[in-house]
């Protein structure tokens, strides 16, 4: 009687997850990096007020609205064009000239802490 035997292999990989922190340390300029925070975290810094982004809140600074750039209906970044300060999602799309990327999730953990992901800047000094 033929013997029919399965095998069943079982592959293990170890994928390291780069935490939202670590990718953000990887991709900020010095002066940039810093604690993620939570949307409201990153607007309290500026004093913003605290409504979640986006859609159409477009939080007051210097007297008039930031400059919010939004992608697929999220926003990731909003500027004020008077004094510089700005927040951003550090998960937020790169575009390139005919591109547009995202971090990977194979190559970033997009799913512990997902909240904190933005940070509070403003322009770097000027030499
Ligand atoms: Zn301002």
């Amino acid at each position: 009687m033929p013997i029919t035997k399965s095998i069943t292999e079982t592959q293990t990989r170890t994928v390291t997850l780069l935490t939202l922190q670590e990718y953000a340390d990887s991709i900020l300029d010095e002066p940039y990096k810093q604690p993620l925070k939570t949307i409201a975290e990153a607007l309290a810094v500026h004093g913003w007020e605290c409504d979640p982004m986006p859609d159409n809140y477009r939080p007051i600074c210097c007297g008039v609205e930031t400059e919010c750039k939004s992608f697929l209906g999220g926003a990731y970044l909003a500027t004020c064009k008077t004094c510089g300060k700005f927040v951003y999602d550090v998960t937020a799309p790169t575009f390139g000239n005919a591109w547009v990327s995202f971090p990977s999730s194979e190559k970033v953990d997009m799913e512990t802490d997902y909240e904190r992901r933005w940070i509070a800047g403003m322009p770097k000094e000027k030499p």
